[in-house]
């Protein structure tokens, strides 16, 4: 019997919440706070239990302290923006609370992630006695997780590892972001970056491609190699890897629309005048562009994200590949929501439920890959996120 309090009333926010939700025996009490109220309630009118809700503005430490003292939770979840992170974890430390967030901070005005500012919180959080689990969503999130669970079970040493998250949806829209169109648009149009012998190795952004043939139906697709913040932890926990990647899909309608948003300058982060008012070129975008909300009902196909991994067992070679398929229809009949919010709301409900009951436990700042695979594994397969392993012959699917 726990309190959970969420923050962050979106796309990810709702799917969490409503999971939540359907499990009063762990999160007896849930209160939803974001900064638009509206938003919460109109994600509690769709659960069969009452929660609370309160409007926050989760980059005012004092609020968010007056918030959680009222409130009192075993927990709180940040399932809002990467920029609140820091926010959230000194509110946190004050009350003496736990957190769990979904993505790494990333500081407002540079489209640059890393680990090290909540890395930095380790000590203050230790001699609290209180646990911060970062990146439990599914990418960062399951895929630390697959990784974990492949050395536990699988290999003495992982030596090769490609991250690689498809979604062959179909929502319909010349042009919409899955998640947080601000967040996904920072993230894609990065430098890419992938880590090789000990090295960071950059590369264009989006240059290197190659095809994947994805399992169940889906078929080959054209991968697109980029820097996502999972690697930076697994090569840190899992020092034997000599080869790290992470991979994504994108159709070439969404390609060939971001190509032309970035030449006018419509994905810029930089304030310009417009009118006599200062505008951010990206955050005026995300108000015209379709709100991630909105696609569940739109969205058809499914998303496959996975593990594919090399690497060392009993003196032999061996390949290896993990992943979970999730269908963007069936989503939307449980929870009103698209596979992307859905694959990213399940983990961090895991997520909450093994630090509440103690399954995982640990004073300080954690990333998945550091606690027991097993009971998260397990987990998904009970809460809509069951995994295929598969070990063999690789060299069909293309890397
Ligand atoms: P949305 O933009 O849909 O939702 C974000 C929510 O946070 C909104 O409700 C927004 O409020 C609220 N919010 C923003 N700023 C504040 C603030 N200062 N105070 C209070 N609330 C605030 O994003 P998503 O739901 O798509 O994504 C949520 C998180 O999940 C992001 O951090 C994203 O990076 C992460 N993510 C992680 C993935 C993973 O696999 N690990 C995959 C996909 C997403 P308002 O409604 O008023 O705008």
């Amino acid at each position: 019997m726990s309190k959970v309090l969420i923050i962050g009333a979106g796309g990810v926010g709702s799917v969490v919440t409503h999971k939540c939700a359907q499990i009063p025996e762990v999160f007896s009490e849930i209160c939803l706070a974001s900064r638009t109220l509206s938003k919460c309630e109109q994600i509690a009118a769709q659960l069969n239990r009452p929660i609370r809700t309160a409007q926050v503005d989760a980059d005012n430490v004092p609020e968010l302290v007056a918030l959680i003292n009222d409130f009192r939770p075993d927990l709180v979840m940040n399932i809002a923006l990467p920029y609140q992170d820091l926010h959230i974890m000194d509110a946190c430390l004050e009350t003496g609370v736990d957190y769990l967030d979904t993505a790494n901070y990333e500081p407002l005005d540079e489209a640059k992630f890393c680990y090290k500012w909540q890395w930095d919180y380790h000590e203050r959080f230790r001699e609290k006695g209180l646990m911060a689990l970062l990146g439990s969503g599914f990418d960062p999130g399951v895929t630390n997780v697959f990784t974990a669970w492949a050395k536990k079970k699988h290999f003495d040493e992982i030596h090769y590892l490609d991250i690689i998250d498809c979604n062959a949806g179909d929502h319909g829209q010349p042009f919409a972001t899955n998640f947080n169109p601000e967040i996904n648009i920072r993230e894609v149009t990065q430098r890419g970056k992938f880590y090789e012998h000990g090295e960071w190795v950059e590369t264009e952004p989006l240059s290197q491609f190659q095809s994947f043939d994805f399992p169940e139906g889906i078929g080959p697709k054209n991968i697109y190699l980029m820097y996502h913040e999972e690697l930076e932890s697994l090569v840190r926990h899992f020092p034997e890897i000599k080869r790290g990647r992470f991979w994504m899909t994108f159709s070439d309608q969404y390609l060939n629309h971001l190509n032309v948003l970035q030449n006018i300058g419509m994905t810029g982060i930089k304030p310009i005048r417009h009118d006599g008012h200062e505008i951010i070129p990206l955050q005026f975008l995300k108000s015209v562009l379709p709100d991630p909300g909105s696609l569940g009902p739109l969205t058809k196909g499914k998303t496959c994200i996975g593990c594919l991994i090399r690497g060392m067992k009993d003196g032999k070679e061996k390949s290896y590949y993990i992943y979970n398929i999730c269908d963007h229809q069936q989503c939307y009949v449980e929870v009103q929501s698209q596979a992307v919010s859905y694959t990213t709301g399940v983990p961090a409900m895991i997520g909450a439920m093994l630090m509440l009951n103690g399954s995982w436990r640990g004073e300080g700042v954690f990333n998945m890959e550091q606690l027991d695979p097993e009971p998260f594994m397990q987990k998904l397969n009970l809460h809509g996120l069951p995994w295929v392993e598969y070990e063999g012959d690789l060299s069909r699917v293309g890397l």
